[in-house]
Order: C-alpha cells, then structure tokens, then sequence
C-alpha cells in the first residue's frame, strides 16, 4: 500500500509535499530544481564528501548538504541563495584549483561532471592555484585506465564497488596531501586484486576511470603499460 503521508515544506517560497524518508535533494530533483552534485550518485548511499549541494534551511546556523537531510515538516529550504551560490563556486574552486589542465585532451570531454557543474556556476577559469598530484596513468586492468591525477576524491567508485558489486576492492588510503583512492594495499587494479566489472568506472564523474579502449590514444601521455614497451 503507498505511503499517504505527506510533509509539507516551503522550497525557495513555494509550498510542496515530499514523502517521509525524502531528503531535500531528492525534493528539489523531484520539482525540477538542479542543485550541482559531485559526489552524489542515484544508485549509492549519499556520502556528503563534496559539499556542493548545501542549501539554507530557514533557523538553521550552517548550510547543510541536501543529499544527506531529510525532509521535515514546515522547513522553509532555499537552494540559490547568494550565500548558497558563494559556498558552492568556492568549494568548486577549490576542486578546480587541484585538478590537471587536460580538459582539451580528456576523453571525458563534455561527459566530465566537473565540467558541467563548473559551467552552470560560471566559473571558466579557477582563480585559484594549488599543488597538483601528480600520478602516473596506470592500464593493468582489462577494462579500467586509471588516472588518478584527475580524481576528486568523490569517493563514488569505493562506494560503487562496496555497494554493487560486494566486492570491497577499493578504499581511501594515506593522509592529508598524499590521500588517494588504492586498490587492495596500494596495488595496481590489476587482475590479482579486481574482478573487472566496469561498475566503479561507470559512476566516475570525470576521467579518472576511463575505458582502455577509449583512453590510451587521446591523453597525450603514454600509460605505464606503454611506457614499459617503449
Ligand atoms: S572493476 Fe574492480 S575495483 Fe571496480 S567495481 Fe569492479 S571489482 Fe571493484
Ligand atoms: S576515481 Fe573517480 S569515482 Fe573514484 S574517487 Fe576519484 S573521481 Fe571519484
């Protein structure tokens, strides 16, 4: 039998109803409101690493990420406001300011998520400049080149593999500056440690996971594979 409850809140001066257990993004998606997401994905539990979705909630004193909070009765939710949209171009600023200038050689292209959501901030250029992390292309998996230059630390391919596929072969590792995404203990994804599913390459939001078949020719950089046959 449905659910008739209802809850009642107020989005950005508009009066609607959400089902109990709903959070706010999944609310505002519902009516057609677009709050930029980077971490969050559909098909996993929300994580709350990116911080691009916070949103105002009327009485409360910090901006809270909507894909991590409920819906309760008689919230009053705004999704642009000015404060909203400095918290959110600061916040991708700062993702901007780490990641490699290769957008005009990634295969990612217009799919990159990164770039999508720095559109719709309006943001072109980071005004930032940070150290960047420097990893060198790895292709030991069947299917997966990775690039973990380009990774920004969403963690939807650890939740991906741990949720989807049970298979637990990804995890974050190391602290502080050096904290990356490792496979197993610090391994190449290669066959001893990956079952070679796709999954977590399939929820990657920019190209740090990519196709074997689509990455090597146009990243302008040889992978380690190739460089071993060099
Ligand atoms: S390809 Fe490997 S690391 Fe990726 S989800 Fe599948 S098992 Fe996990
Ligand atoms: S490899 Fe991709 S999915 Fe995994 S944490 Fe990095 S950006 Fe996110």
């Amino acid at each position: 039998m449905r659910c008739r409850v209802k809850i009642e809140v107020t989005l950005n001066g508009e009066q609607v109803h959400g089902r109990p257990g709903m959070t706010i993004l999944e609310l505002a998606r519902e009516k057609g409101v677009d709050i930029p997401t980077l971490c969050y994905h559909p098909d996993l539990t929300p994580a709350g690493v990116c911080r691009l979705c916070v949103v105002e909630v009327e009485g409360w004193r910090t901006l809270v990420p909507s894909c991590q909070t409920p819906l309760s009765p008689g919230m009053v939710i705004r999704t642009h406001s000015a404060k909203v949209v400095a918290a959110r171009r600061m916040l991708l600023e700062l993702v901007l300011a780490s990641h490699p200038d290769v957008c005009l050689v990634c295969d990612k292209g217009n799919r990159c998520e990164l770039r999508q959501v720095a559109g719709s901030l309006g943001i072109i250029l980071p005004r930032l400049r940070m150290k960047r992390h420097y990893h060198a292309a790895e292709d030991a998996s069947q299917h997966v080149v990775r690039d973990l230059s380009k990774c920004i630390l969403c963690r939807r391919c650890i939740r991906a593999c741990h949720e989807i596929k049970k298979a637990d072969i990804l995890a974050m590792g190391y602290q502080g500056f050096g904290c990356k995404v490792i496979a197993g203990r610090d391994q190449a994804l290669d066959a001893e440690v990956c079952q070679s599913c796709d999954v977590c390459l399939s929820v990657c939001p920019v190209g740090a996971l990519q196709r074997r078949e689509e990455a090597a020719h146009v990243q302008g950089r040889p992978t380690d594979r190739a460089r071993e046959t060099c």
